[in-house]
């Protein structure tokens, strides 16, 4: 198995946002007015290529979403998404499949029940037309051995096997085009706790082979420890704190992050995120908080904190989101 890779702030960048917010109207009739629900608030963040980038924060904290801009699935309301330089607002979906693919939580549903494994894992080569038939059986091969699978795998159907082995299967068929970027979207937290670190590490082994760029969504910090090499903490759609992952389990400088190291989560799959020890709830979106967003929730909020929203700062050079020093942790907080 592979260790994360020291974060290296020279590296070119895979995957830049830039100012990015995604809204959406909910609900809305004669009688009452629509309400607005900022999913994903003024998100900017750079992932150097080669690297693990793990995206962290409660449920409904706009990390899925992130992932569906990412992915073409929803546009965003503002901002850019730039791969390897090139913002891909008006790629097709199709053209953007060649450079990112996802890899989801649940093996169960992303799979097709009906079709033969070989089918599934080679669908992405028959759909861009890359290589003869014979080519593409073989790269088919070679994918499976590379995910730890036999070869009598590529006959058989998704019902007939383990909740490890169709993740496996859905690595094959995310790689077998060899992306750029893939989108880890809870990867392991529908599995058996004993086969999670082989697909932890499985995911490390093939990064290093292929050259890959990880984002990492999840919940489970555990999990992100293991595998990240940075790390940004969402809350409320906004990111409030960006570092490696040194700098955030070492020393967390927001009180959000704080108490999420604090809990030390790692829910049971298909369950919810447990309380983390605020007190408080997150609040309701369609109606945030003034201020600092986490102001309800905080254990040091000043009278300040509910009116003025915080920065996020890279916290050496005082200079705002962005800038040129992606090796200094950022974080949103007046006093952090
Ligand atoms: Fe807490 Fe205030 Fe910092 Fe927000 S800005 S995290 S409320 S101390």
């Amino acid at each position: 198995m592979s260790s994360p890779t020291a974060a290296n702030s020279t590296a070119p960048l895979a995957l830049e946002l830039c100012a990015l917010s995604k809204t959406f109207k909910l609900g809305g009739d004669m009688l009452r007015k629509s309400r607005t629900l900022t999913a994903v608030n003024n998100v900017s963040l750079r992932v150097p290529r080669g690297q693990v980038m793990g995206l962290v924060g409660e449920s409904g904290c706009g990390k899925s979403t992130l992932a569906k801009i990412l992915l073409g699935l929803t546009p965003p309301s503002a901002g850019d998404v730039l791969i390897n330089g090139k913002a891909i607002a008006n790629a097709n979906q199709k053209a953007l499949a060649r450079h990112i693919q996802p890899i989801f939580q649940d093996p169960y549903s992303s799979l097709n029940p009906r079709q033969r494994i070989d089918q599934i894992v080679g669908l992405p080569l028959r759909i861009h037309a890359i290589g003869t038939a014979k080519e593409q059986a073989a790269k088919v091969d070679e994918m499976l051995e590379l995910v730890g699978l036999p070869k009598r795998a590529a006959r058989q159907y998704p019902g007939q096997m383990s909740g490890g082995q169709r993740q496996r299967v859905a690595i094959a068929r995310a790689l077998i085009m060899r992306p750029d970027l893939v989108i880890c979207d809870e990867p392991t937290s529908a599995l058996d706790v004993s086969v999670q670190a082989q697909i932890l590490n499985l995911l490390l082994d093939l990064k290093d082979e292929f050259g890959l760029t990880y984002l990492f969504i999840s919940h489970d910090l555990a999990v992100v420890e293991h595998l990240a090499d940075r790390l940004a903490v969402m809350y409320l759609g906004q990111i409030v704190e960006e570092g490696t992952r040194e700098q955030i389990f070492t020393a967390p400088r927001h009180p959000y992050t704080q108490a999420l190291l604090a809990s030390a989560l790692t829910p049971e799959p298909g369950l919810g995120v447990p309380d983390i020890g605020l007190g408080a709830g997150q609040p309701d979106p369609t109606r945030p908080p003034t201020g600092c967003a986490f102001h309800p929730r905080c254990p040091i909020a000043q009278p300040q904190c509910s009116q003025q929203p915080p920065k996020l700062t890279n916290l050496v050079q005082g200079a705002s989101q962005g800038t040129t020093q992606p090796n200094q942790p950022r974080v949103a907080c007046h006093f952090a």
